[in-house]
């Protein structure tokens, strides 16, 4: 089962929501993206929405629901630089090329997942997050994640 606004696997129940009149079972994170009643007027969240039209299939971060978070070169340049090293040093110690290091700095290429696992070990810092992150039960039921978990796990 799979998510039919993002294209994520569904772990456990889908969510049933309407958009513009049509039914859509999606992930917990699409449900925003729809109301619970169905009703031929879009609300206003789903006039906002662009619904992607190709899947994510080789995204892992997709399927993870965890995103690179949008300053990572910041991040990795500043642990980088609080540890001394030179973009030379951190290619070195993660064996890859210097020109992978620069691009990856510069944002101008988003590090897959293996290299960003390398360089949050490596830097001793977080690149990635829970997407979408305002998306936290309200009403936490049995089973659900209260926002308190949901902090403590951010921290980790
Ligand atoms: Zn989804």
């Amino acid at each position: 089962m799979f998510c039919e606004i993002c294209g994520v696997k569904i772990i456990g129940q889908p969510s049933k929501i309407y958009v513009e009149g049509a039914e859509l079972l999606v992930c917990r994170n699409c449900e925003q993206f729809g109301s619970k009643k169905w009703s031929r007027y879009p609300t206003a969240t789903q006039i906002k929405v662009k619904l992607p039209k190709t899947k994510p299939k080789e995204d892992l971060f997709a399927q993870l629901d965890f995103g690179l978070i949008e300053n990572y070169p910041d991040i990795i340049r500043r642990a980088r630089e609080k540890k001394g090293w030179s973009q030379e040093d951190l290619a070195r110690k993660i064996n890859e090329r210097l020109s992978v290091i620069k691009r990856v700095e510069l944002g101008k290429m988003p590090p897959d997942t293996k290299l960003t696992k390398k360089l949050e070990k490596t830097l001793e810092i977080i690149l990635t997050e829970k997407i979408p992150k305002e998306i936290i039960p309200k009403e936490p039921s049995k089973g659900e994640l209260t926002i308190g978990d949901v902090i403590v796990v951010k921290k980790k």
